[in-house]
């Protein structure tokens, strides 16, 4: 049984007195939750709403990290530095980070293996964009990110690892995937696992949806048997509206 875990991606928001507002209302709640409550917040708040969450059920998850232990990366975040700060998640290989700072397959690999081999639990998104789909490509997208991603990943670094099938037209768009539709790439990423690593390993991988979850679609799509969570942009801003996603 897949433990449901819903992740709010605070992207380029919050100051560190927004973050502590927003998170202070969102971890009461959280403890009455099976559900494993993750927040995603930029760089400057971490440390600040690592202490707020002491003792909550909210786990902690950074945006983006690089690859190298350390050196001269002007304006990088190593994984080791995420670790000090007691971070346990960090969003790989966001569509926004691919789409914006050119991060490839290539380097989305070398982030998700440096995060393993650091003990941080990588969410790594994959997802086709609008002409991708269109063009009825989304399932060698899918597939050609899935398995460039995991590329020298051992079965058991996969147990770490957390997948968000982000379908590109769907965030922060208001549009999302049907929840059939996103079900059924869902799936099909689970099979490709399946072929790589073997059944246990397939039937353990948690893989969230993310696009547009609202409150008004979040128990449809976390209904769907192959969805294990969402990944939340727009709705984690807000504690009421992300909370009613947690409790779906
Ligand atoms: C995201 O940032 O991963 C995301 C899915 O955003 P939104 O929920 O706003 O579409």
């Amino acid at each position: 049984m897949r433990r449901p875990i819903i992740a709010g991606n605070w992207k380029m928001n919050k100051t560190i007195s927004e973050a502590l507002g927003l998170v202070n209302e969102i971890k009461e709640e959280a403890n009455k939750t099976d559900v494993e409550v993750v927040v995603c917040c930029p760089f400057t708040v971490i440390s600040e709403v690592k202490k707020a969450i002491e003792g909550s059920k909210v786990k902690l998850g950074a945006q983006n990290m690089h690859w190298e232990d350390e050196g001269a990366f002007t304006g990088e975040i190593s994984a080791n530095m995420l670790k000090d700060l007691g971070v346990d998640y960090v969003i790989i290989g966001h569509s926004e980070r691919r789409q914006y700072f050119n991060e490839t397959d290539e380097i989305v690999n070398k982030k998700v293996i440096k995060a393993i081999e650091k003990g941080l639990n990588p969410i790594v998104c994959v997802g086709e964009t609008l002409d991708e789909r269109e063009k009825n490509r989304t399932f060698d997208v899918v597939k050609e990110q899935t398995l460039a991603a995991f590329r020298d990943v051992s079965n058991d670094g996969m147990k770490d690892v957390v997948i968000a099938y982000e379908p590109i037209w769907a965030i922060g768009t208001g549009k999302t995937a049907s929840s059939q539709d996103a079900n059924e790439v869902i799936a099909y990423i689970r099979s490709l696992l399946e072929n790589k690593y073997g059944i246990e390993i397939s039937e353990e991988v948690r893989i969230q949806y993310g696009g547009s979850v609202k409150p008004s679609n979040a128990t449809e799509i976390m209904n769907e048997t192959d969805i294990d969570g969402a990944l939340v942009g727009g709705a984690s801003l807000k504690a009421e509206e992300f909370l009613e996603i947690v409790n779906f």
